[in-house]
């Protein structure tokens, strides 16, 4: 199945009341484990990459990567996105690169760092819409600042920092109307990263009701939940068990993500939960069996552990059993519906 863009994907969820998982990858690994995680829930899937990771991995072994797994995987749909694009022009880039959606993330200045002003980020997001839907490409935006930072980007606002930036619903509002974006990234209190909460995040910190609030006032409007890794204890014991040295932490319940999918959330980016089985199944072969080099004998247990946890998470989050139902759509047809 080609690559498909992302606003068939998220229509379908909201249709369905169903969330879907966006993985990042920077790898041949981690794309084969969320593959591997699609195919046996049958699960649609979005497969997401930051700029960092695009750097990392050479846009052009990106791209020929998902196209291995959409040839590979012919049954499951499969959406690639730019995660926090900083200015029009990342988000240009991975256009040509084959991206089928992209975020435009005008909540932060193009250093990916200092907040931004409202006019700013509805300009950038503007500019964006314009030239992503002319051909049919989806676009996610954020109101509103997430703590934390991850990797290079965010404004490495503090848990309460992060309090005083969460997304304020009227602008919210008046954000959509202005930008006609498909899906809104919004800040209810997460964190990018693994440290996210210093202890179980209550509703005091990690605020559901305003995902409630938004919703109401956007429902045709996907939500996106960023920095929304449960960092469960099993997978920082493993890392700490092995020689890590991980502190404690806490991430988004899954019990909240769900909380949220049935009031308008349909994208739920998780990184740090598949960052974190990766390390602990390597520590592992490192520490029991220190004679092993060849990287396969460790990167072969990284890759199942990781599709363990995305596994886990497209159940959690409805997707699974959904693949064979989402239209496919082109970017062509879909141009001609905006
Ligand atoms: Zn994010």
């Amino acid at each position: 199945m080609p690559l498909i863009p992302m606003r068939v994907m998220l229509d379908h969820a909201a249709e369905n009341d169903y969330g879907v998982g966006a993985f990042n990858v920077n790898n041949m690994e981690q794309i084969q484990a969320i593959m591997m995680a699609a195919t046996e829930t049958n699960s649609p899937v979005i497969v997401q990459a930051s700029r960092g990771a695009r750097s990392y991995s050479n846009d052009n072994y990106l791209r020929h990567l998902m196209l291995a797994a959409a040839e590979l995987n012919p049954n499951i749909p499969i959406a690639m996105h730019q995660d926090h694009g900083n200015s029009p022009e990342t988000c240009f880039s991975a256009i040509d690169q084959g991206f089928t959606s992209v975020m435009m993330d005008g909540s932060l200045q193009a250093d990916g760092k200092t907040p931004s002003s409202y006019e700013y980020n509805v300009d950038v997001t503007k500019q964006v819409v314009a030239k992503a839907h002319a051909i049919g490409v989806t676009v996610e935006a954020e109101i509103g600042c997430l703590g934390g930072i991850d990797d290079g980007h965010g404004a490495g606002l503090s848990e309460d920092e992060a309090a005083e930036h969460l997304t304020d619903p009227d602008e919210a509002e008046r954000f959509v109307k202005d930008t006609g974006c498909d899906a809104l990234a919004v800040a209810i209190g997460t964190s990018h990263g693994a440290y996210k909460f210093t202890q179980k995040p209550t509703g005091d910190v990690l605020k559901m009701s305003l995902i409630e609030e938004i919703h109401r006032r956007l429902p045709n409007t996907h939500l996106v939940m960023h920095g929304s890794s449960s960092v469960p204890r099993e997978l920082l014991d493993i890392i700490n068990q092995y020689g890590g040295q991980m502190k404690e932490s806490y991430g988004v319940p899954v019990e909240a993500i769900q909380q949220g999918i049935k009031h308008g959330v349909r994208k739920i980016n998780v990184d740090t939960d598949n960052r974190l089985a990766i390390t602990g199944a390597i520590r592992k072969v490192f520490a029991e069996q220190p004679e092993k080099f060849d990287p396969r004998d460790y990167l072969k247990p990284a890759r199942i552990a990781m599709a363990e946890v995305v596994k886990a998470r497209m159940i959690a989050f409805g997707q699974a059993g959904w693949a064979d139902k989402v239209p496919v759509v082109s970017l062509e047809e879909m141009a001609r519906k905006y």
